[in-house]
């Protein structure tokens, strides 16, 4: 199994950078994991946009969805799209997203654009879905929105990816994501939100978070370019002691 990191800023992009999406490729088997702003531009740079079997989104902020929309219009508008056979890949949202995504659907004066271009579907928390030979899993997360966390495996079930998506610390992921080969978690914070319900996480939670599940690996992302990543580093090394990363665009992590 192979994971690229195609976005990784939080709800503002880096320079030059994408919000959150991630490909994993397993055999001829291809997903993407949410689909926020710039993903669509870097998706393009490391596979045909065609040849993405699912994309799946964890909830619906625009940093992890708002890029369904030049997606859809490139599989709508394509002059090779125009044949008798487009490729129409799944669309895989949380429960009730179909109405957030024909709402800018229709803010953006194009309506059903989403609908008719991918075969869109409401995922249901507690099922298991077969993409091709991929199996993937959701966990939900406390977020300020209803949001999951996704497990992708290989289908003998050899090796696991695990996605956090966007959340406070929580305990939920610590049996989800046991000992998953790869964990990325967001690091968002330079410190614990002052105000209000929390939301996301520090690199020391999310270092916390990782040695809780005993993970193999550890990438923290949703990290802006604002923040100093040795620091980062440094404070999620005090919890855990396996390999961690920042993720870049284009990191490829091959389990
Ligand atoms: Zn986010
Ligand atoms: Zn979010």
């Amino acid at each position: 199994m192979q994971v690229t990191v195609l976005g990784m800023s939080p709800s503002w992009q880096d320079a030059g950078g994408a919000c959150s999406g991630y490909l994993v490729e397993d055999g001829g088997d291809c997903v993407l994991l949410d689909c926020g702003s710039g993903v669509f531009s870097a998706l393009r740079v490391h596979r045909d946009y065609v040849d993405v079997d699912a994309v799946v989104v964890s909830h619906m902020h625009g940093d992890h969805f708002l890029d369904l929309f030049p997606y859809a219009c490139a599989l709508t508008f394509a002059p090779r799209q125009q044949g008798e056979h487009p490729a129409r890949p799944q669309l895989l949202l949380p429960p009730r997203a179909t109405a957030n995504v024909r709402a800018v659907a229709d803010a953006t004066s194009l309506p059903g654009v989403v609908e008719g271009a991918f075969r869109v579907r409401e995922y249901d928390v507690t099922e298991t879905l077969a993409i091709g030979d991929l199996r993937v899993r959701f966990q939900p997360v406390p977020h300020y929105i209803a949001t999951n966390a996704i497990e992708v495996a290989s289908g003998n079930g050899g090796v696991r990816f695990t996605y956090g998506a966007d959340h406070r610390p929580t305990d939920v992921l610590r049996d989800f994501a046991a000992r998953t080969d790869l964990l990325i978690l967001e690091a968002t914070l330079p410190e614990p939100e002052r105000r209000g319900p929390r939301g996301h996480m520090t690199p020391a939670e999310a270092g916390a978070h990782a040695a809780g599940c005993d993970a193999a690996r550890l990438v923290l992302t949703h990290i802006s370019d604002e923040l100093d990543r040795d620091w980062a580093l440094a404070q999620a090394r005090q919890a855990y002691d396996g390999p961690i990363e920042i993720a870049r665009p284009g990191a490829v992590y091959t389990l």
